[in-house]
């Protein structure tokens, strides 16, 4: 069963998701290129028919997602396709209360915080929290992006402020992320095995940190990138609903068998990183294993990435800046290699060694020094690289891959897929020693 709705879409949001992923995209020749964007134009220009699945919204309350939308903001933007409740947060359904009802649908809604509440199309609600929640088609559109579920709002401490987070049933959650981390025309066993880690990471993200804070995740690759309705398609939906409830589960240090951070990234490069080397956890499944199949799939400018140069002293404040231990070196005048993983024809740097004018030295894990330094990751892509110091410029060179490489290789995923692999295959090769269950 399905719903029809019709939502306005943005061009430019269409255009700059294409641009992000342009890296999967392999267009042969400038005429198609030409054709590509003329249509993603025209494509843009007009409204646009989704069709929707049922989402249920009966799940039991601790498989929902609370995704981080926006953060520290004084007012926003609702509109919903449908009427909507304000109810307080009571997660009690006994004692949860609808405060109101709302019927504009297509209005854009103003949202603000006044005198120490927040105040909905001008009906202002005491609580330091509430829960918006639109009817069945349950779609909403934020700030102009379209996302499902509910709506909470919370006043944060001081008051001069508020949260708004999405709180989302896992698979239609899963799939505004599947949609935005991998290409919907890819091979169908690798979006499967995507969306069973996207669902793993998200479950141990969930009950690692969840319980200290007002949500799970964040919206951006801090965690995994969701984009609501723009990153959904029916191949993306099928992906999410074939694998339905199913994550992955390793044994534990303990003993028991349980979830772990499913990690994956973009393309390894040729071998993927021990977990213990890049984030410092250890977990049987996340040690590294070699992958030739990214570069099959990866174009060639972004499997090698170009030299790309960075200022000394500009790099030397980014640091210091991120870093307050590294405030005693003064300011970065070396930096070596302090170890790396060796995989023959090239090798990734895991630790770096910084040497200060102070005379003070001091070591911090390569990928977190990548990510200081371009926190977009999108020029200095890897820690597959050699850095050497140019006058007053810290070159990386002989670059390959892109992201950090733990975990599933998302290129890698879609190579083995091409070669008639399935979506269990796939998971035991990048992620050894764990085991495909169902948790609902
Ligand atoms: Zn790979």
């Amino acid at each position: 069963m399905s719903n029809t709705i019709q939502l306005t879409s943005n061009p430019g949001k269409i255009i700059s998701r294409m641009v992000s992923q342009s890296h999967f995209l392999r267009v042969s020749s400038g005429k198609k290129a030409i054709l590509l964007f003329v249509l993603l134009i025209l494509s843009g220009c007009k409204s646009r028919q989704l069709t929707i699945p049922t989402v249920q919204m009966d799940i039991e309350p601790e498989f929902w997602v609370r995704v981080l939308l926006l953060d520290d903001v004084t007012g926003c933007t609702l509109k919903t396709v449908s009427p909507f409740s304000v109810l307080n947060d009571r997660t009690d359904p006994q004692t949860q209360i609808t405060q109101a009802r709302f019927s504009q649908i297509n209005v854009p809604i103003s949202i603000e915080l006044t005198n120490g509440g927040i105040t909905v199309a001008g009906q202002a609600f005491a609580d330091d929290k509430i829960v918006i929640f639109p009817d069945d088609p349950y779609v909403f559109n934020l700030n102009g992006s379209d996302y499902r579920g509910k709506v909470k709002l919370i006043i944060n401490p001081d008051g001069s402020s508020f949260d708004v987070i999405n709180l989302v049933p896992p698979e239609p959650y899963l799939a505004g992320v599947v949609g935005a981390e991998m290409p919907g025309y890819w091979e169908p066993e690798a979006l499967k095995a995507q969306a069973i880690a996207a669902r793993t990471y998200c479950f141990y993200i969930k009950k690692r940190f969840g319980a200290n804070r007002n949500w799970d995740l964040k919206q951006t690759a801090a965690h995994q990138v969701y984009r609501g309705l723009a990153a959904e398609s029916a191949q993306i939906w099928h992906a999410v609903n074939q694998t339905k409830g199913q994550v992955i589960t390793c044994k534990h240090p303990d003993g028991h068998e349980d979830i772990f951070p499913a990690y994956y990234s973009s393309t390894c490069g040729g071998h993927t990183e021990n977990s213990k080397n890049v984030f410092g956890d250890s977990f049987e499944p996340l040690v590294g294993v070699p992958c030739p199949y990214c570069e099959d799939v990866a174009k060639p400018k972004f499997f090698f990435w170009p030299m790309i140069q960075f200022d000394m002293d500009e790099v030397s404040v980014k640091l210091l800046e991120r870093y307050s231990k590294l405030k005693r070196l003064g300011k970065i005048t070396n930096i070596t290699t302090a170890s790396h993983s060796d995989y023959g024809e090239f090798s990734r740097l895991t630790k770096v060694k910084l040497f200060g004018s102070t005379g003070k030295s001091d070591f911090l894990r390569a990928e977190d020094f990548r990510l200081t330094i371009d926190p977009t990751g999108r020029k200095l892509r890897s820690t597959i690289c050699q850095i050497v110091k140019l006058r007053n410029k810290w070159a990386f060179f002989s670059g390959r891959g892109w992201g950090h490489g733990v975990g599933m290789c998302q290129c890698g995923a879609q190579g083995m897929a091409r070669d008639g692999k399935n979506t269990k295959q796939i998971l035991s090769y990048f992620y050894p020693g764990s085991k495909i269950i169902s948790i609902y």
